[in-house]
Formats: structure tokens, C-alpha cells, sequence
């Protein structure tokens, strides 16, 4: 812990570390010819826009991807230049906001490429597109026999046809791959359609799970997300690059750690109810802690009861409901705990862990929603190491 936290009851830590060692994972993994996008939407995934966006341009990283037009307003009020691919939807209005020769968004709608075609006019530059293939997911995109159409309306309203995308449906959630390949098969299609009328288009597929797991997907960009942020998408695609190449290989280091310091220390007799509801009543004399986190900063109140926190380096149990603001622990186990000591939420202290996927699994989700819940109010700080 340094001075920089002298000042906070939360904080979020990040390691720079962390999200370089698992960039350099991707860039040994995929040819050499293949960009990396960085995705940091929802906040990077609970890290922090800014400080990540910041450690990704250091890094050479050649383009972030985001969801809204807010995201590309507080990248550029940072100062961060790198090109941005825009993924989500946007209005008319946020397309003559935030877009600039430096944005490229990635279309399946001709609404919107007919404003990004009149707000070309009016900047007198001319714009970059991203087409979005509908390969099997049924969420955004086209289908692939309307990806040359809609490269051709893109040209025709001037516009540089700059790249062309799918997103996977089924590769997280099984070991059984056939309707991945289904999906490619149906994106090479459309690739060799529309290179027909834009040769020059970088094609792009893989998230995470696809770039650790199959280099047919590499093509001429990655987009990274979960990984980036050192976690595997899933146990599934653990298990699929454990069957493909054993243990040896991708050591993921997760970049996070939440801390919160204790606010108060008191001693509770046995068979009192602690917390909202009375859900928990101690047996014992139990000695607890009481965190100044809740619900509201993104720790799920589903882990009410169910979770653990560390304190001094050794685990101390969530004892009654998660509140707004508020968390209980027992420490009754650990010795010495004072007001203003420092909690892990999720990370490393001392030799027992944290894990985002432990939290999920408690809280019945997945590691993604975990992090991506995270409250932007609670200060994140970079750190090395
Ligand atoms: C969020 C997102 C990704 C990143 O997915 P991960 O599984 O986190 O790597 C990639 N592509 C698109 C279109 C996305 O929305």
C-alpha cells in the first residue's frame, strides 16, 4: 500500500504489469501480421477507462474498442489518440459529436451510414466504416449475403469501407466448436464477397476466447477483452486449450485487486442477528468487521452469506445480508484486526487469493458481470507489479 490511499475507505488497484505481460500473451499467440484491439468498454471491464486505455497506447496497442459515444468523448478529454472502433448503437446526433477521422464505427444499419455520410460532408474528410456480419449470433450485423450490398452503400456514400466483422455466439459456453466454425465458414463468405468492391478491408473475429483458441480466426485484427484483464472467459475454454496443448503455455495474470478499509471492530454475542433480514445469527462470541462497501459499489448482494473477504493475509467469512454501502465480516479467526486495516475484496493477499470467478460462482453469474459491475465512483490507481 502507498500514500495515494492514505485518503480512501475503497480503492481499486491496477496492474500496468499485469495488462502488458497479457498483451504480450496475444501478441506471441497470433500472427504476426494481426493488430490487437484492446476492448474497454463498460469502464475496461471495471479497470478503468483512462488508466487503461493510457497503458494499452503505451503499449502500441493499435486500436480500442468501445460501445458509446461517451466512451470516445472521455478517451479524447484524456488526451488518448490511438483509432477507436466504435461497436454499439448511435443516434444521428452522438454520430456529429464524436465522430472524427479517428473514430470508425461499425455499422449494420443504412441509417447510419447515411449520417456518417453527411457528417463526412460537413467535416470535409472523409470517414472509415466497419461492416458487421451477422454470421449466427442474431445481435447486430447483416446477414452475409447482404455484406456486399451494404459495402456498396457504403462506397457509394463516399465512405472508406475500413474493416468487416462477426462476433461468435457459442465458443465460451462448451468444448463442441462445430457452430464456430459454422459461423467462420460464413464469414469467409462474406469476406470474399466484399473484397470484391473493398480489397483492402481488415477483417476481424476473434474475442478473447476465439484468439486463444483458434489461430483461423486471427485474420487482420483481435479483439481482447476479458483476457486482456487476465481472466479466461470460461471454464469451457480452459478446458478447450488444455485438451489442445496441455498445461504448458498461457499463465493469464488478472490486473485487479479491490480493497476497502475496515470502519469498525465490535464483538457480537452468540445467537444475536447480525444485518438486515436477521439472516445470520452467530453461534459463538464472534468478533466482526464492518466494511465500508455494498452492493452499490458492484460487490453482489447475492454473496450475502456466502462470500469471503481477506484480512492480515487470511480469509474472514460475509456474515449477513450485503448492504447498500455496507459489508460484515467475521474475524473472529483473525487476530489483531483494527479500524483503518485494509480488506481484500478480490486479489492477492499474502498467500491465500480472491478470485473474480470464486465471486461469480457465489453470486451465480459470470467473471465478466463481476467486473464489468464494478462501481467508475470508486477511485482506481494504477500500480506496478
Ligand atoms: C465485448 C466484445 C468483445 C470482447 O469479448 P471478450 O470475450 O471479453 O474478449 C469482442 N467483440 C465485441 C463485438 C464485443 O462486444
Amino acid at each position: 500500500m502507498d500514500e495515494r490511499t492514505n485518503g480512501l475507505t475503497t480503492w481499486i488497484e491496477v496492474s500496468e504489469a499485469a495488462l502488458r505481460h497479457n498483451l504480450g500473451i496475444f501478441r506471441s499467440l497470433v500472427q504476426p501480421s494481426t493488430r490487437l484491439l484492446a476492448v474497454v468498454k463498460a469502464n475496461a471491464y471495471g479497470h478503468g477507462l483512462e488508466l487503461v486505455a493510457r497503458a494499452c497506447a503505451a503499449e502500441g496497442v493499435e486500436m480500442l474498442g468501445v460501445h458509446g459515444a461517451d466512451e470516445v468523448r472521455d478517451l479524447r478529454r484524456a488526451g488518448i489518440t490511438t483509432p477507436v472502433l466504435l461497436m454499439g448503437f448511435l443516434t444521428g446526433r452522438q454520430v456529429e459529436t464524436v465522430v472524427d477521422p479517428g473514430v470508425e464505427v461499425l455499422v449494420s444499419t443504412l441509417e447510419v451510414l447515411d449520417a456518417l455520410a453527411a457528417h463526412a460532408a460537413r467535416l470535409g474528410q472523409q470517414l472509415g466504416v466497419h461492416l458487421k456480419i451477422d454470421t449466427g449470433t442474431h445481435r447486430q450485423g447483416v446477414a452475409p449475403g447482404e455484406a456486399r450490398r451494404l459495402a456498396q452503400a457504403a462506397l457509394d456514400r463516399g465512405l472508406r469501407v475500413a474493416g468487416l466483422a462477426t462476433h461468435f455466439a457459442n465458443i465460451e459456453d462448451t468444448t463442441d466448436h462445430t457452430f464456430a466454425y459454422r459461423q467462420l465458414a460464413r464469414f469467409c463468405e462474406a469476406l470474399e464477397s466484399v473484397r470484391t468492391v473493398a480489397p483492402g478491408v481488415v477483417a476481424h473475429a476473434a474475442c478473447s476466447a476465439a484468439a486463444l483458441l483458434f489461430r483461423e480466426t486471427d485474420f487482420g485484427m483481435v479483439r481482447l477483452g476479458i483476457s486482456l484483464y487476465g481472466h479466461w472467459p470460461s471454464r469451457e475454454t480452459y478446458l478447450s486449450w488444455l485438451l489442445a496443448h496441455g498445461r504448458d503455455g498461457v499463465k493469464l495474470e488478472p490486473a485487479l485487486r479491490w480493497r476497502a478499509r475496515v470502519g469498525q471492530v465490535k464483538d457480537v454475542a452468540a445467537g444475536e442477528p447480525i444485518g438486515y433480514g436477521l439472516t445470520f445469527r452467530p453461534t459463538r462470541l464472534t468478533r466482526l468487521a464492518v466494511l465500508p462497501i455494498g452492493y452499490a459499489d458492484g460487490y453482489p448482494r447475492a454473496l450475502s452469506n456466502r462470500a469471503r473477504v481477506l484480512l492480515h493475509g487470511r480469509p474472514a467469512p460475509v456474515i449477513g445480508r450485503v448492504c447498500m454501502d455496507i459489508v460484515m465480516v467475521d474475524v473472529t479467526d483473525v487476530p489483531g484486526v483494527a479500524v483503518g486495516d485494509v480488506a481484500t475484496l478480490i486479489g492477492r493477499d499474502g498467500t491465500e487469493q480472491v478470485t473474480v470467478e470464486e465471486l461469480a460462482e457465489l453470486a451465480g453469474t459470470i467473471n465478466y458481470e463481476i467486473l464489468a459491475r464494478l462501481s467508475p465512483l470508486v477511485p482506481r490507481l494504477p500500480f506496478e507489479g
